[in-house]
């Protein structure tokens, strides 16, 4: 992908490769069975000060573009299990990033420090099991009790869920639709916060996922995130960085399959020749190396328009849209290559085939993606074209 390449980007992708190669990828047949990855490794990561990249510098954060995010994501990914970098980025963009920028200095304090310290680790709780699509139409409830909020309800598929000390959880604090809705932090000691299971999915297996529950959950009034009922475009504006993050997952993901087709199909061979003798499959890698290189400029288009403060909305799901997308068609062409042994846990493909099923459903899905760029450019009857 064409990101920067200042000094200064390629000394940070160097160390961080060292990093990766050192500490992650030894690691990740253990974390993968575990289901998790070890509260040391956020600790390890955020005392290198990557956890904080983009979070505010006065609280411990680097105060760093979306660029350095893309290289840290891009590196992260070299270990070829998703879930590692998808547990960290949860916490540190889906969760912190949005107390950073619209949170109270108190709040800052207590949460986005030591989160970019990696000392709490952090979800965010927005999908339940009536509403995932449809944010608009939460029911999990925070009633305003004197100083506090009390919350009664429950959120499913909350990455990092059984393990976060913190959840930056959306609440209705007022009437139906998305003009009632807030964001609250709600530490997971709290009396009332319980976790569930954690959910057996099919890939992503070294990121946490889980179900928490609020049964008269009180805490301060304080921990509302901005003003009350103004949290659903807290959540969309929040949907940016979700949406670029999963961008550059989804071409790092495609890359490594495509490397690893075209190992396999130069090394396997049937018919007395390489796989890779027979045209059928160099031009099907072709086409996905093409769609690749595709999918790479729109995500550094839509980083670029990002990272100078304009309206990217169109074409960040844009980028998410056709990554994601591209992702599937890529895994089933590269798996394809490997037959049978496609199939086998001890195959790298095979983790990396499954690892990919999610991309388009998580932080809005292709159906939403493609709303909003019929919103956007003036296809949808009714809605407010931009163009
Ligand atoms: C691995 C993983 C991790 C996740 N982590 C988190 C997390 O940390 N925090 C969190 O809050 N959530 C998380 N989610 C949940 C995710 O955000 C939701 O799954 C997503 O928003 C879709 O919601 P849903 O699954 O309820 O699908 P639904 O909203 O029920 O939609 C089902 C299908 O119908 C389609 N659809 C819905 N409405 C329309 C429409 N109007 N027109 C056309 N098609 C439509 C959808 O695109 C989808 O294909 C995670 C999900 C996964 C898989």
């Amino acid at each position: 992908m064409s990101l920067p390449r200042s000094e200064e980007h390629e000394l940070f992708r160097q160390s961080l490769r060292s990093f990766v190669e050192r500490e992650i990828t030894p690691n990740v047949l253990a974390w993968e069975a575990a289901g998790q990855i070890p509260r040391e490794l956020f600790e390890k990561v955020g005392g290198l000060g990557y956890l904080g990249l983009r979070l505010d510098q006065d609280y411990g954060g680097g105060g760093l573009d979306f660029w350095y995010t893309a290289i840290f994501v891009q590196e992260m990914m070299r270990c070829g299990s998703v879930g590692v970098p998808v547990s960290m980025l949860a916490h540190a963009e889906f969760a912190t990033k949005v107390i950073d920028r619209a949170g109270s200095s108190h709040l800052k304090e207590r949460f986005v420090r030591p989160a970019a310290a990696g000392t709490k680790i952090g979800a965010l709780g927005v999908t339940e099991p009536g509403a995932g699509s449809d944010v608009a139409a939460i029911r999990t409830r925070a009633r305003r009790a004197g100083d506090d909020y009390v919350i009664n309800g429950s959120k499913l598929f909350i990455t990092n869920g059984t393990i976060a000390d913190f959840v930056t959880t959306a609440v209705r604090t007022g009437g139906e639709g998305y003009g009632g809705i807030s964001l609250i932090v709600v530490p997971t000691d709290t009396p009332g916060f319980s976790r569930g299971r954690r959910l057996k999915k099919i890939g992503t297996h070294a990121a946490d996922t889980g179900e928490i529950f609020f049964d008269d959950c009180r805490v301060p009034a304080a921990n509302i995130v901005g003003k009350e009922n103004a949290g659903f475009r807290l959540i969309m504006e929040g949907f940016v960085g979700e949406r670029l993050v999963l961008s550059v997952i989804a071409c790092a993901q495609t890359r490594l399959m495509w490397e690893e087709a075209r190992r396999y199909g130069h090394e396997r061979h049937a018919f007395g020749r390489p796989l890779l003798a027979n045209q059928v499959w160099t031009h099907r890698l072709a086409d996905v190396r093409t769609k690749l290189e595709a999918a790479e400029a729109l995500t550094a288009r839509a980083i670029d328009l990002h990272v100078r403060g304009e309206p990217c909305d169109a074409e960040v799901s844009m980028a998410k849209l056709f990554a994601c997308e591209g992702t599937l068609d890529a895994a089933r062409t590269c798996a394809q290559i490997f037959g049978a042994m496609s199939h086998m846990e001890e195959c790298r493909m095979a983790r990396l085939y499954r690892d990919s099923l999610a991309f388009t459903i998580g932080a809005g899905s292709s159906e939403m993606m493609r709303e909003i760029i019929a919103r956007l450019t003036g296809l949808a009857v009714g809605g407010k074209s931009r163009e």
